[in-house]
């Protein structure tokens, strides 16, 4: 049996707070950031939703380049954010044909982007088709941010399905028109 996907790193470097570069590892189960207020913990969960295409949504950004470190009294901003996320891929949950699979994204002050894919560049579409394959583009569950535990133990079952269905990939049409009359979901209210 392989191993199932999961994230062995993150390379971060003049991104947000982290203006050296930072490479932070992750071990077999469950791992904890750890840190006091403003420590930069939120900015490490900003910089894989980056590398993963997030285009501002949910990066607690005004402006793009805002992802890049601004300079602070004792060292000056940079021109280029520059992330890597490793990933573990001996079950092919990425259909391509690495054992370890790196996505790394640049940003550049001119506002150029690059997308890499084991080094090479590639294009964000081609990024988006590679992680769509996964579930892992446009997936609302894969960040469980401050607050949605809460909210998910608050939902009703009828409203909690369509959560579950989306983290297993099994979503795609609203529940109310897949809803089969005598089912479940037929009683479900539309999603939004
Ligand atoms: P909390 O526990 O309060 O949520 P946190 O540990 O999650 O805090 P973050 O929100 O990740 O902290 O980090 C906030 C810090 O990151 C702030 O000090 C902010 O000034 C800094 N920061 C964000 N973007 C940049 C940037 N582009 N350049 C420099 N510093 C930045």
């Amino acid at each position: 049996m392989t191993a199932p996907a999961r994230l062995l790193g993150l390379r971060v470097q003049g991104v947000k707070s982290f203006a050296e570069r930072t490479l932070v590892e992750f071990g077999p189960g469950i791992s904890a950031v750890v840190g006091p207020n403003g420590s930069g913990k939120s900015n490490l969960a900003d910089a894989l939703r980056w590398a993963l295409g997030e285009q501002g949504r949910s990066l607690r950004i005004r402006r793009s380049e805002d992802v890049i470190w601004a300079g602070s009294e004792k060292r000056s901003a940079l021109g280029m954010a520059d992330v890597t996320l490793v990933l573990d891929n001996a079950d092919a949950l990425l259909p391509v044909e690495f054992a370890v699979v790196e996505l790394g994204r640049r940003l550049y002050r001119s506002g150029e982007n690059d997308y890499l894919l084991n080094r090479q560049r590639v294009r964000l579409r081609d990024l988006q088709d590679l992680l769509d394959s996964a579930n892992l583009a446009d997936n609302a569950f894969l960040f469980i941010g401050q607050g949605m535990v809460d909210q998910a133990l608050a939902l009703r079952p009828e409203e909690r399905r369509p959560l579950f269905e989306e983290v297993a990939g099994a979503g795609g049409e609203p529940v109310s028109q897949r809803a089969m009359p005598g089912s479940d979901a037929a009683d479900a209210p539309p999603t939004s």
